[in-house]
């Protein structure tokens, strides 16, 4: 069923603690954690608890959980100092766009020059 826990889903196991990451932020809905693998000074993934493969399924099911996303999103820039100079919030969508979880996250970049357009 939508939004249920897949057992299968690497970010379905960090909200269940089964698998480790390091938290900077978490809501009722949401999870915002460090990306293991960071692009920039400031790399955090913010994720819905429920599990939706892409963020246009997430905000078509649940429109109200992607507003969360959104919202948190924010408020990690702002967290992370970066919210003045400027910094992007990037969902990739489909392998052919290099998402590599599907899991809907957000990916909140910033601490660092950022080019347009994106590679
Ligand atoms: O957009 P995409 O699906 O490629 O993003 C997935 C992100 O999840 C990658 O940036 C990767 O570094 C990150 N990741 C993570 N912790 C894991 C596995 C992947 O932060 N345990």
């Amino acid at each position: 069923m939508a939004g249920e826990p897949q057992a299968d889903c690497l970010f379905c196991k960090i909200v269940a603690k089964e698998v480790p990451a390091t938290v900077v932020r978490e809501t009722a809905t949401t999870l915002a954690f460090r990306d293991i693998n960071p692009q920039a000074p400031t790399h955090v993934l913010v994720i819905p608890k429920s599990h939706h493969p892409d963020a246009g399924s997430l905000a078509a099911a649940e429109p109200e959980a992607a507003a969360d996303v959104l919202r948190e999103a924010g408020l990690v820039a702002v967290d992370e100092k970066i919210a003045d100079t400027g910094y992007r919030i990037v969902f990739n969508t489909g392998s052919g766009a290099g998402q590599t979880v599907f899991h809907a996250h957000a990916h909140v970049l910033g601490g660092r020059g950022l080019d347009w357009p994106p590679g």
